[in-house]
């Protein structure tokens, strides 16, 4: 049964696309709404290839982009998100995992007045995969995979959870297209916030 239901932050819970497109649009010149509509489905090595940028500079770009994205504060919550999150607390235990600050996230729930609605949030990232992260998560929290359902936007999350055995729902309004999120079979594919519910069959 499912007692946690565990969220990515950036592009799931945070709006983060808008500072994304900002910070790429600031490192990459010539990039355009159409080139990020095909990042959001096709990903950033296609991406790189069809703006002719040479694959060895993408790890040190996304290390870059990353850290000056984490630098950035005042990240809106998704509104819609809001209420959907009141009412799944009084049905499920909420937790966070991302590889985002704990300071960043801290600041954005307490400032939509959210922070109570949550039991933890696990701030890590690891270079050898999520998979990894969220089986410490497990181990610092006392977590049993099979009690758990995830909420992210991005296909590498729902690859994770596979691999870490647990039950996914993709969402549609972050980092990846609908189209590149069915590709990795999520149980579950969310279009609109409250669809979550629907799919918990709350009401
Ligand atoms: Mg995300």
């Amino acid at each position: 049964m499912i007692q946690y239901i565990v969220f990515d932050f950036d592009g799931t819970l945070a709006d983060t696309i808008d500072a994304i497109k900002e910070v790429v649009s600031s490192e990459m010149n010539d990039i355009n709404e159409e080139d990020f509509e095909f990042l959001r489905s096709e990903g950033i090595k296609k991406l790189i290839k069809r703006k002719n940028i040479p694959l060895h500079k993408l790890p040190k770009m996304i290390l870059h982009f990353t850290s000056r994205l984490n630098a950035k504060k005042d990240i809106p919550l998704y509104p819609e998100m809001i209420p959907i999150l009141h009412k799944l607390s009084s049905y499920y235990r909420l937790g966070i995992v991302s590889s985002n600050s704990e300071e960043n996230i801290r600041q954005c729930l307490e400032k939509h007045q959210v922070e109570h609605l949550f039991d933890f949030v696990y701030s890590q990232s690891s270079i050898f995969g999520k998979h990894l992260v969220l089986k410490s998560m497990f181990k610092k929290h006392k977590l049993n995979p099979a009690e758990i359902i995830y909420v992210g936007d991005e296909d590498r999350d729902i690859i994770a959870c596979k691999k870490a055995k647990i039950r996914t729902i993709a969402v549609c309004w972050g980092f990846n297209s609908e189209k590149r999120l069915r590709e990795v079979n999520p149980d579950y594919v969310a279009t609109s916030p409250k669809e979550i519910m629907d799919m918990l069959d709350i009401s």
